[in-house]
């Protein structure tokens, strides 16, 4: 775990929000159900500290956690929900844009899929965005507890190939599952290196 321990430091609208760039900086993005906030408690140890149902409705708010003393951990509102108004999804593009244009501390993005679904059309507008602003970012497989060990080739030789279309994507896939713990441990001292 990160020593200092992690906690909810404030959920930003705007970008004047946004605490100082003061720490090296890792993001959370994935569609919603994909696992983020089981992800994100595992991997910091604390149960609740992310919110394990982000409703529809909710307002869309960048969370930045403090990581230990060195790192901001920022978790990225789900993406993917059928029915959210369009000025609500045009704002929060907005904001998404911004942020990953502009954020100088920002050193990698974690984007979660699902290990049983593979990229879907719904993470290809985060992928493009993520080329376009020229951050790095790093696949992380979800819920693999739930694919048989027969599956696992297939959906990994699936998701190579969509990574292949990415320039800013890293080539390391992470396997987890927050269930059972597999991968978190890989997971943490890749955020921790990432100074
Ligand atoms: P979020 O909407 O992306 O934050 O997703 P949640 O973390 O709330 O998880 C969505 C659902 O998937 C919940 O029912 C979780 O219990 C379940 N889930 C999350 N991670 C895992 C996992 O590693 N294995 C299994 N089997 N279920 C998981």
């Amino acid at each position: 775990l990160f020593a200092g321990g992690t906690d909810f430091l404030k959920g930003v609208v705007a970008m004047d929000g946004l605490p100082p760039s003061d720490r090296a900086e890792v993001c959370f993005a994935g569609r919603s159900n994909v696992g983020k906030s089981s992800l994100i408690n595992a991997l910091t140890g604390r149960k609740g500290l992310a919110r394990a149902s982000n409703t529809p409705g909710r307002t869309q708010e960048i969370n930045f956690f403090t990581l230990g003393e060195s790192h901001y951990l920022v978790d990225l509102p789900g993406y993917g929900y059928a029915n959210a108004p369009l000025p609500v999804v045009e704002k929060w593009q907005r904001l998404l844009k911004q942020y990953l244009s502009g954020r100088a501390n920002l050193r990698r993005a974690f984007v979660l899929i699902d290990a049983r679904h593979g990229v879907k059309a719904v993470d290809q507008e985060i992928l493009t965005l993520l080329d376009k602003s020229a951050v790095t970012f790093q696949m992380v497989l979800t819920k693999t507890d739930k694919v048989k060990e027969k599956d696992r080739a297939r959906i990994l030789t699936q998701v190579r190939e969509a990574l292949a279309k990415h320039p800013a994507a890293y080539p390391e896939i992470v396997l987890t599952s927050s269930e059972k713990g597999d991968g978190i441990p890989t997971l943490r001292a890749i955020v921790a290196s990432l100074a």
